[in-house]
């Protein structure tokens, strides 16, 4: 009798309760991933998502190959590829993207039928999504209430010694999700368990609290991606740093719980990825402006760190998070474009492309999400560059036009006795886009 774990979130063997499970039942093993481009998939994974897959894959077969097993690659409708195996049991670890619940719930019953047993795990988040709730069993909406509800997360699973491999190897197919254009993504990035491990050990946590809102500086953990695609557990992120003191190690918990959170919401408000958290949001007056949207997307809007942050998200796959907040409250205030534009973007261009946490970001953002930043903080893109870049490294870097301004001018180019002639003047007026934006807030009752 075989047994297939199928892989989809959690390409890893440590911390994998799946993979474990599966390893103890006796059975002889076969993990499996599938490459599912059913057009059921409101967000299939974008460019940037697909290339960290394909890499992420070719690290996971090698895991596996170093306990005794292999990786089978298929294409296509799970529940085909699933019945055409004809294992006795299928194990997975839950995901919390909504179409994928609601397709699970339904292959679940059908393999049934099948007479294929069905296990379920969960691995992704530190606790079972919808195991934190109020003392009227609610879903928390606010972050620091959730967070105090938040216990101490169990321990790390251990990876499983060996897989007993099936009498004969299911054909695997080839799978090519790589998309051309990737050139600066690998001089970025690599993915896999490994390196996931090696730089959560590299990071110096100690000086977090102080260089992670400074893009210029490399303070942040950027396990971002890892843990997208659970190469790394957040369990074995928390194990690792749980008896570590100070605020840098504080300060890193409380943002692997802000990602717990999101997960959490998605779980309990499925529509969020489409509808505001906030119903009055429902008709806010949004601005269809294709061309705005253009120079947001390419960082020609004339505002170093709003175009230093866009252009490192096109050329790198990720963008810092302080950036992430200024670039987004630019979209949604100053050009007053629909945070959804935003949303899908970041989806197509981001490694760490992750439906709750971007969702729950830009949601954020945008003021109308469940703990939003309040709708009158309108980011001013000169102040922000000059307070978290203040001798402007992080523009001179991405915005070579720049490189060379003085520190003075570097956030406000416009304001030198002769602007640089090739980099493009501010797409709004600050002042202008602030009260605009505040007029459209005020239709919504705020
Ligand atoms: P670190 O600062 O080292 O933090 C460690 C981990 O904590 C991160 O890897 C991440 O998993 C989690 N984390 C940190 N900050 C947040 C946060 N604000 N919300 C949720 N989890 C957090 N994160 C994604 O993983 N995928 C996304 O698609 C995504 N989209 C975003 C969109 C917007 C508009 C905003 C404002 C934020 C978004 N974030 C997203 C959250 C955050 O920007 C990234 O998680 C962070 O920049 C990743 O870098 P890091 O791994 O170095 O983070």
């Amino acid at each position: 009798m075989t047994a297939v774990v199928w892989l989809r979130h959690d390409l890893r063997i440590r911390d994998n309760p799946s993979l474990l499970a599966a390893a103890r039942s006796g059975l002889a093993i076969v993990p499996l991933y599938i490459l599912d481009n059913s057009r059921n998939n409101p967000w299939p994974p974008g460019r940037a998502s697909r290339w960290w897959l394909a890499r992420s894959l070719d690290s996971l077969m090698r895991d596996l190959d170093g306990i005794g097993s292999r990786l089978i690659l298929k294409h296509g409708d799970p529940l085909r590829v699933l019945s055409e195996l004809r294992p006795s049991n299928v194990y997975w670890n839950e995901c919390h993207e909504p179409w994928i619940r609601d397709r699970d719930k339904t292959l679940r019953t059908k393999l049934r039928h099948l007479g294929i047993r069905v296990e379920v795990s969960q691995s992704s988040t530190l606790f079972d999504a919808g195991s934190i709730l109020t003392a009227n069993g609610r879903p928390y909406r606010v972050y620091t209430a959730f967070a105090r509800a938040c216990g101490d997360p169990d321990t790390p699973l251990p990876a499983p010694a060996r897989l007993p491999p099936p009498d004969r190897w299911p054909d695997s197919d080839w799978l090519d999700p790589r998309p051309r254009r990737s050139s600066g993504l690998g001089k970025s990035w690599k993915p896999g368990s490994n390196a996931a491990r090696s730089r959560l050990t590299s990071f110096n946590i100690l000086d977090y609290a102080d260089a992670r809102d400074l893009p210029g500086v490399s303070g942040t953990s950027r396990l971002s991606p890892h843990l997208h695609c659970g190469e790394i557990s957040a369990r074995e992120i928390w194990n690792h740093i749980r008896s570590t003191q100070g605020p840098g190690a504080d300060k890193f918990r409380s943002e692997l719980l802000w990602r717990e959170f999101a997960h959490h919401l998605l779980h309990h408000y499925p529509n969020m990825t489409c509808r505001p958290l906030q119903e009055r949001f429902l008709n806010f007056p949004c601005r269809d402006d294709p061309e705005a949207l253009s120079r947001w997307q390419q960082g020609t809007t004339g505002y170093p760190i709003v175009d230093a942050g866009m252009r490192e998200l096109r050329e790198s796959g990720w963008m810092h998070n302080r950036v992430r907040m200024i670039v987004g409250s630019f979209l949604t205030k100053h050009l007053l474009l629909d945070w959804r534009n935003g949303a899908r973007w970041f989806w197509d261009t981001l490694v760490d492309a992750d439906l709750a946490n971007n969702t729950t970001g830009w949601q954020w953002i945008a003021g109308c999400g469940a703990d939003a930043v309040p709708y009158f903080r309108i980011f001013n893109p000169v102040l922000q560059g000059e307070k978290f870049d203040p001798d402007g490294a992080y523009v001179r870097h991405w915005v070579p036009e720049l490189a060379e301004l003085p520190t003075k001018f570097i956030h406000r180019p416009w304001t030198l006795p002769v602007p640089p002639g090739n980099y493009p003047s501010p797409i709004v007026d600050h002042r202008f886009a602030r009260e605009r934006a505040l007029a459209a807030f005020r239709t919504t009752g705020t």
